[in-house]
């Protein structure tokens, strides 16, 4: 009889969770272990798109994330005392975009992928990696708590401060590239008054940004993006105090805002960057989602990178038979491409999405506004997705 094959997969976020259903799917035993306590909600707004699209429909997951999709909003631009500058309409906005793209929470994503694979996969939280070994039969994880598990393989998707990649390669900072900028994303636990409903509404100065996203009367998203020659000394100060220092000379809501992250729970705040490795696997231990390829997050396709890279490493998986070093390998050399193309876009869409001169604020909008115009929205309209 064959034995079925088992895979620790380390971290319970989109890769991981993505990684277990389709290891699942081809007939494996993957156990997940979480170092948070328990799951995470809300988080942030992101596209599914892409190859993350395509593996949604492939996990049987489709459906669901579609019933969570939030649709186009209507965008609003506006002035720092928060009068409009410009708007075009959501159905405008997303016939951009074309139909095979969803907007989400991120933490709705991760509940869709949970719900799949609940009942299939042991999913352990409170357990944080410590160490790995491997040989050429197998490999060897430990935990903080002493626990030891040994498999076949081992996937360290465990987001862009990775242990499994620190254990594999070394430090994150011989392979990440800071894009000059910190992030900061949290949910509202209101709409500010004077801003619009469902609506997402952006105010940029040079060198700034902020955005607010509003779904419905439960659901609103900020999200902070500012230049930096020193994203270290900001992380290091806290979102509270970096984006007081920041933003606080701005009126309109942005004292409502920050009144709002003071009281937030769950606030991502870190710098943007990139990760570029030489090899995302050793023997039987791979890298998946942020902890391989970390992408600016105006690539805004990480998580769909994710998804749709735990689905390819499955079929090459399903096809290996015992090669499991092989079949990582051939994995990693068709998806290098797509992530390399993927994080290009991402380096120049944080130029153009972050303008540091109002010379650079005016090049953003002249292609926004004549793309969400009257006339080219009309035509667009006519013409075929
Ligand atoms: C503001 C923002 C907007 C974005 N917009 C988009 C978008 O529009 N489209 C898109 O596709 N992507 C977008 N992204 C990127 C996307 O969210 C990420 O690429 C994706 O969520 C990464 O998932 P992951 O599972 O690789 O990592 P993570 O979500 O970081 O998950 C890693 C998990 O591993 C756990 N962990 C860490 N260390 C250990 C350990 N030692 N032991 C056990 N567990 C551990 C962590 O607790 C975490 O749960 C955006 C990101 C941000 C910040």
């Amino acid at each position: 009889m064959i034995r079925s094959r088992k895979a620790i997969i380390v971290g319970a976020g989109i890769a991981g969770l993505a990684a277990a259903l389709r290891l699942r799917q081809i007939g494996w035993e993957p156990m997940v272990f979480e170092r948070a306590p328990a799951r995470r909600t809300g988080g942030y707004v992101l596209h599914l798109s892409g190859l993350g699209y395509e593996a949604a429909e492939r996990l049987n997951v489709l459906a669901e994330l579609r019933d969570r999709h939030f649709g186009a909003t209507d965008l609003v631009f506006v002035k720092p005392d928060g009068r409009q500058r410009f708007s075009a309409a959501g159905r405008d906005a997303q016939a951009l975009l074309g139909e095979r793209n969803l907007n989400l929470l991120r933490g709705d994503v991760e509940s869709v992928l949970y719900e799949a694979v609940r009942d299939q996969v042991d999913i352990r939280f409170g357990a944080d990696l410590q160490t790995i070994e491997q040989d050429a039969v197998g490999v060897r994880a430990v935990f903080a708590d002493g626990n030891t598990e040994n498999a076949d393989l081992l996937v360290g998707a465990d987001g862009r401060h990775s242990k499994v990649r620190d254990l594999l390669f070394g430090p994150e900072e011989d392979f990440r590239r800071d894009l000059d900028h910190v992030v900061a994303a949290f949910m509202l636990d209101r709409l500010p008054a004077s801003v619009r409903e469902r609506a997402f509404t952006s105010l940029a100065t040079p060198g700034r940004t902020l955005s607010i996203l509003n779904l419905d009367e439960d659901r609103t998203a900020a999200i902070f993006a500012y230049r930096t020659s020193d994203p270290a000394t900001e992380l290091a100060s806290g979102p509270v105090q970096a984006l007081s220092s920041r933003y606080g000379d701005l009126g309109w809501v942005v004292p409502d805002l920050l009144d709002q992250l003071r009281r937030s729970e769950s606030v991502h705040f870190d710098s943007g960057s990139e990760i570029s490795l030489g090899r995302w696997s050793r023997q039987r231990v791979v890298l998946l989602g942020d902890a391989a390829w970390l992408m600016p997050i105006y690539a805004g396709y990480g998580a769909s990178l994710a998804i749709g890279g735990a689905d390819r490493l499955g079929t090459m998986l399903a096809d290996a038979r015992d090669e499991i070093p092989a079949a990582l390998h051939t994995w990693e050399t068709a998806l290098r491409p797509e992530a390399r193309k993927r994080q290009k876009v991402g380096r120049r869409n944080t130029r153009w999405q972050i303008p540091s001169t109002p010379f650079h604020l005016l090049l953003r909008d002249v292609p926004l506004r004549i793309a969400t115009s009257t006339p080219a929205a009309r035509l667009r309209r006519l013409l075929p997705a």
